[in-house]
């Protein structure tokens, strides 16, 4: 191994090119900064190559799939309707996960960022290592920025292998399975166990809660349920997880439920049960940086450690694990090391799952409004009053707004059916604006759109509605 004997000196470098880091050089850069960023891994971090990119793109494949089986309702029958997953695969890689990293290697090399490929680890406050696969050299910084993320939770009983898969695992399946056990209905669980439903897969949630995808609002969750029902996805709540153990061509997952051991044969079991942030093997100590005793990185309103140098985004810091956190963090960081005076506000910070229907959530819910001791009300309107969703034969769901009674300000909305991903995106900003039920009313809607639905449910919420 070569060893650089002398520290090269950087103005700002990041560690790790996920969503938080590649977003953070590219801000830095932009702000004048000479920014290096190291990776050990890949360009894009686990959100484009392993987590919300290629899981949407398998979500699109298997709604494909179940839209060419099932169209017999636009007059459509298709026969003979196959699936080569390969080429699914191979289209996953090539024409998505591909095309978008090498994009943003592209566009760090445009900001003049420079990367070091390698695994980081600090020496002190001031100075850290690079490690590449046959050399290793030091650098100084200004300041550093940890954008390292998460890795899968493992549990006792479930090791990770051929059989019991993580998140990654799931995803870069050769073959789709006959059966599958998923142990975790949080969204990631849920996401791919529609996937593997839409495929074909016979699928049985576990999930400890009383419900799957804890934290987003009972009504929306119902939806979920119902089409996961229809799709024949065996949900067992309140379950226990408590063994994998390897057969001739598949795994047997042992579980307690109503106080009766189970067990299911499949031919994998994936398990999403939370991540840990990657904090355990930076030399965190050596720069004597603070952590949670879960291993988060404690910051300040800007990303800022303890330690003056040092700050920390995405995964690693408290909060939901999403990408889109990590970059909003990115951005904050990288101009507060810059000298702008800004601090992060996580009011309109949306939450998504890609369930089927999409189901979304952004600011307060009606009980977190409620416990924070607003005066608040709430409207609902339906999809089945709106034209576009009709159009596409896709009239499930609804977007609920919470509005405070004095002056109908946007507090909080929820939005699912079709493309509820892209409809919060105005309530996001509608929340983060401060602007109330008669900004939206009195913004003209494109017609026949989803969007409409949140006009709609803004008219409502004056008590002038239109189409209910
Ligand atoms: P990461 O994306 O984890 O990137 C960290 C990078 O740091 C990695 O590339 C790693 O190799 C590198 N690294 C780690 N240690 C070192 C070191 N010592 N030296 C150098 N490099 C290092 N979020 C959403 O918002 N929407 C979604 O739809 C969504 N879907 C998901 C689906 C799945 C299956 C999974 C697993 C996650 C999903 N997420 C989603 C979560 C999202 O991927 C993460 O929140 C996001 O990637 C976090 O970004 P980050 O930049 O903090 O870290």
């Amino acid at each position: 191994m070569v060893v650089g004997d002398f520290a090269i000196e950087l103005d700002t470098v990041v560690i790790g090119a996920g969503p938080g880091g590649y977003v953070a050089a590219i801000r830095a850069a932009q702000m004048g900064q000479k920014v290096a960023i190291v990776e050990k891994e890949f360009i894009g971090g686990v959100c484009l190559n392993v987590g919300c990119i290629p899981s949407k793109a398998l979500i699109s494949a298997g709604h494909k799939y179940q839209e060419s089986l099932d169209s017999q309702v636009f007059g459509i029958t298709t026969e003979n309707v196959t699936l080569d997953f390969s080429k699914t695969q191979e289209w996953k890689k090539t024409q998505v996960v591909d095309k978008l990293t090498k994009g943003v290697e592209m566009l760090l090399k445009k900001n003049k960022v420079e990367i070091l490929y390698g695994e980081a680890f600090f020496n002190d406050e001031h100075t850290l290592r690079v490690m590449g696969e046959d050399s290793a050299q030091t650098y100084s910084f200004n300041n550093a920025i940890i954008a390292t993320g998460s890795r899968p939770v493992q549990i006792p009983g479930f090791k990770f292998s051929d059989r019991v898969l993580d998140s990654t695992g799931a995803l870069n399946l050769t073959e789709v399975p006959k059966k599958m056990a998923i142990v975790g209905g949080g969204y990631i669980g849920s996401e791919l166990a529609g996937v593997y439903a839409n495929l074909g897969t016979e699928i049985t949630i576990l999930e400890g809660l009383p419900s799957i995808l804890n934290g987003f609002d009972k009504d929306m969750v119902k939806l979920v349920e119902k089409n996961f029902k229809n799709r024949g996805v065996n949900i067992v709540t309140k379950a226990m997880a408590k063994e994998a153990v390897k057969t001739d061509d598949g795994v047997t997952v042992k579980y307690e439920a109503n106080g009766k051991e189970e067990s299911l044969d499949v031919d994998y079991v994936l398990v999403t049960v939370g991540r840990r942030p990657n904090t355990d093997e930076l030399g965190l100590e050596q720069a004597g940086v603070n952590m949670s005793d879960r291993g988060l990185i404690e910051v300040d309103n800007q990303g800022r450690t303890n330690i003056e140098s040092i700050f920390a985004i995405g995964d690693v810091v408290p909060g939901p694990a999403l990408a889109h956190k990590a970059s909003y963090e990115a951005k904050i960081a990288a101009e507060a090391i810059s000298g702008k005076k800004v601090a992060v506000d996580y009011r309109a910070l949306p939450a998504v799952a890609f369930t089927d229907p999409e189901i979304a959530s952004v600011g307060l819910t009606e009980a977190e409004a409620k416990d924070k001791g607003l005066d608040t009300k709430t409207t609902k309107f339906s999809l089945a009053g709106n034209g576009r969703a009709l159009s596409l034969n896709a009239t499930e769901g609804f977007v609920r707004l919470v509005t405070t009674k004095e002056d109908n300000v946007i507090v909080g909305a929820q939005v699912a059916g079709h493309s509820a991903s892209d409809v919060i995106a105005e309530l996001g900003l509608a929340i983060e604006s401060g602007m109330n039920a008669e900004d939206i009313a009195m913004t003209i809607h494109g017609h026949p759109s989803l969007g409409e639905s949140v006009m709609d449910a803004a008219e409502a919420a004056l008590g002038l509605p239109i189409h209910m």
